[in-house]
């Protein structure tokens, strides 16, 4: 028989006096990294803070921070195709944090909030003109006004909001409260809209002289139309006719709908929700449309034809020459759309103007639009925001095991909402949750003081960084 002073070694002196710092060859560091939900929105977003504050039911200040980027998050929440919600590190866990419903949720509850106390006193002389008050131009404005800028703005439909209020169906976003948020920013007193305004390139180099920046944010809003085709409808203009009650939608008939983008999806959305029969006709073997409307129009019956072309339309006999895959087969069709993407007759040739959303280049949807903007009244305005060294908080720096599972949550409520929100890990937010502090062997952790590492008694053992949930702590070597 052992006694217990045999099989236990024991120090003789305090531990504290024991420095296993010395030890270590590589050492733990805090490390704040950007999620990939907000790395990925073009709006950047901060979505980890956004979970955290909404977790702690500050619903104003989640409201605020997100409307601080973007005046249109009811908009935006509703229609985006939810980059951040692609890439959310949870669904390699179990399913994405609903973000874009969380989104559109916080902009339905402060539809009515009144927004002034996010614009400064600032006064400026400089007075910026912007031609279009859709998305990019609408973010433009609320930026710079906030800023104390004068913003004339010269918009040539009755209404601002362009494409989500002319272009998307009614059906994918709620219209009257998409409006009460433009109408929100056009209250503002620092912004002047002009509407049924319409600006030539002629009147450029005019307004040029008249104001400090001109920029244009018209969008694209004229077809790609097809030479010698006659008797055919061009997507974007029925939806912009539909959408001002010039155009009304036929029904119990059959048609073809050229094209595989958005548009395409829209138009065929209302085309079936009219008991049409609707062939969707693709050039390509994928379609360029976003998945959720290309999943809505499937369901509701559309047959999608890849890989074909229109050889030949005669609308009196109701006949259309296809080529599918190489062989050419007649279809009897009432009417064909043509959805093959939109250009701009006015701006597009003219240089030396600045142009932002669609028109500047920019990828076609609503959240870059916002985010073009945006960047634009930094650039105005003098603030540096471009960071290079963005580190990422990837799936693999997140330690999933500790992660209880959990499936989404449907939003219809405020409970629902902090439910939903407390799902979200916080990819690289430090949360104090003092996992690494527990964990660690040598009590060197100190999460009160944003975790602190005593390094006189830090191994460098890596249990932190390999137990902290949120990808937080980053490890480096010594060079001893
Ligand atoms: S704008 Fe789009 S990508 Fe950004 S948070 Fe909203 S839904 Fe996500
Ligand atoms: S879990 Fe939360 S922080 Fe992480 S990617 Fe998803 S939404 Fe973003
Ligand atoms: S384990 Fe918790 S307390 Fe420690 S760094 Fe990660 S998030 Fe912060």
């Amino acid at each position: 028989m052992h006694s217990i002073d045999q099989i236990i070694s024991y120090s003789y002196i305090p531990i504290t006096e024991n420095k296993v710092g010395t030890w270590r060859f590589s050492e733990p560091f805090f490390d704040e990294k950007t999620s990939p939900c907000s790395f990925h929105c073009p709006i950047n977003q901060e979505i980890s803070h956004i979970m955290i504050l909404l977790e702690n039911k500050k619903y104003k200040e989640a409201f605020l921070n997100m409307f601080e980027k973007n005046p249109l998050l009811y908009t935006t929440g509703s229609v985006c195709p939810a980059f951040c919600k692609q890439n959310c590190n949870r669904k390699e866990i179990d399913s994405s944090i609903d973000i874009n419903n969380i989104e559109s949720y916080l902009g339905k509850m402060f539809i009515d909030y009144d927004i002034s106390e996010t614009l400064s006193n600032e006064k400026r002389d400089d007075r910026i003109c912007i031609i279009g008050f859709g998305p990019a131009g609408i973010s433009l404005s609320y930026q710079l006004a906030k800023k104390g800028f004068i913003v004339d703005v010269f918009e040539k439909m009755e209404k601002g909001g362009g494409m989500p209020i002319y272009g998307i169906p009614d059906i994918r976003l709620d219209k009257k409260i998409a409006e009460k948020e433009i109408k929100r920013i056009e209250a503002i007193k620092k912004i002047n809209v002009y509407y049924s305004t319409e600006i030539k390139k002629d009147d450029i180099e005019k307004l040029k002289k008249e104001y400090k920046r001109v920029i244009v944010a018209t969008g694209l809003q004229d077809p790609v139309k097809i030479e010698g085709l006659e008797d055919v409808y061009y997507g974007i203009d029925v939806l912009i006719k539909y959408h001002t009650k010039k155009f009304s939608f036929p029904s119990n008939g059959h048609y073809l709908v050229l094209g595989g983008g958005n548009t395409a999806m829209d138009v065929a959305l209302y085309l079936l929700n009219n008991s049409n029969k609707v062939d969707i006709i693709a050039r390509r073997d994928v379609l360029r449309a976003f998945e959720k409307e290309v999943e809505e129009v499937k369901k509701l019956g559309a047959n999608i034809i890849f890989k074909a072309e229109l050889k030949e339309w005669d609308k009196k006999r109701g006949g259309a020459l296809i080529n599918i895959n190489g062989k050419e087969d007649k279809i009897k069709a009432d009417g064909i759309f043509i959805c093959f993407g939109q250009k701009d007759k006015n701006f597009t040739d003219l240089k030396n103007i600045e142009k932002i959303g669609d028109i500047g280049g920019f990828e076609a949807n609503l959240s870059t639009a916002i985010a073009s903007g945006l960047k634009k009244a930094y650039e105005i305005i003098g603030i540096e925001k471009e960071n290079k060294n963005i580190k990422i908080a990837t799936i693999e720096m997140i330690n999933k095991d500790i992660i209880e599972k959990k499936d989404k949550t449907e939003i219809i409520n405020n409970e629902t909402l902090i439910e939903e929100a407390s799902r979200c890990i916080k990819c690289g937010i430090c949360t104090e949750c003092k996992v690494c502090e527990t964990f660690c062997p040598d009590l060197a952790i100190d999460v009160n003081k944003r975790p602190e590492f005593d390094y006189d008694y830090c191994k460098g053992c890596g249990i932190c960084y390999m137990e902290c949930p949120r990808g937080v702590i980053s490890l480096r070597e010594v060079n001893r």
